[in-house]
């Protein structure tokens, strides 16, 4: 008997997209596991950010496979239908209710099917209000429950949009540039609920600052001109001498 193979959370393979001939993607592979967490560095312009386009189906590439839970041909997929797959972005400045408490926010993003009007009007049910506890636990955030989202610190948007994404029950999440603008103990904690995260779902995180990738633990994917350039411990790629060269170095 054949035990079964689980197949690759995401994998993408030979992947290349041109605007104008120019190459963003080029030949791009990468494959990420269930519950696996990986760092993507790299210079400007490197495609870090037209990768997450792909794999979210806001970029159609002119080449290549991107296959989610091995079934799911994210090429053949718009937004909206790869978003209910389980593939959830953050992008780099949180986008959050401003007016309305964390608590409202997480019920918000909780419900998002029903309009927000109706949402915050209705009663919430006993279930609703256990997973808002437990988000707002998972994100660090029970002291701020009550307070409008406007009120919270660059880091706390940050953790709050972070649990909006989780109360959508992601398989994966892709992550833009956490730590930017953040002090170094938000920095730090968020290291921390991103490790927690992975334990579940996949992560990739896009993110230039060295000492918070370090702190994430994870194996690290480093891009250069739209091509996998060096993969592996952070410390292996740090030694590496083209990452050198084309990122670290300058
Ligand atoms: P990174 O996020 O690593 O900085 P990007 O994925 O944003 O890199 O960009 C990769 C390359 O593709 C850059 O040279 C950028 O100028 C180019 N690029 C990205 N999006 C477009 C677009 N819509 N049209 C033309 N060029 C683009
Ligand atoms: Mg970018």
């Amino acid at each position: 008997m054949t035990v079964p193979v689980t197949p690759t959370l995401l994998y993408l393979d030979n992947v290349t997209v041109s605007f104008d001939g120019f190459r963003a993607l080029n030949a791009l592979s990468l494959a990420i596991d269930h519950a696996e967490m990986r760092a993507i560095i790299g210079p400007n312009g490197a495609g870090k950010t037209t990768m997450m386009d792909v794999i979210t189906g806001k970029t159609q590439p002119n080449e290549g496979t991107a296959l989610f839970e091995g079934t799911h041909d994210l090429t053949a997929l718009d937004e909206t239908a790869i978003a209910e797959l389980g593939i959830g972005r953050k992008f780099q400045t949180p986008t959050v209710f401003e007016l309305h408490t964390v608590e409202d926010n997480l019920l918000l993003a909780l419900k998002n099917k029903r309009g927000p009007l109706a949402t915050l009007l209705s009663r919430r049910t006993n279930r609703e209000q256990e997973r808002i506890d437990s988000l707002l636990e998972r994100v660090r955030l029970p002291a701020q429950r009550h307070r409008r989202a406007g009120e919270l610190s660059h880091g706390q948007k940050q953790w709050l949009e972070i649990g909006m994404l989780l109360a959508q029950e992601p398989k994966l999440l892709l992550i833009d540039e956490p730590a930017a603008g953040m002090t170094d103990q938000e920095t730090a904690d968020t290291a921390d609920l991103l490790r927690d995260i992975a334990k579940s779902k996949g992560v990739i995180v896009v993110e230039h600052d060295m000492s918070f990738v370090r702190a994430l633990g994870a194996k690290v994917t480093c891009l250069h001109e739209g091509s996998v350039l060096a993969e592996g411990s952070l410390d292996a790629v740090s030694a590496n001498e083209r990452v050198v060269e084309v990122y670290l170095g300058r």
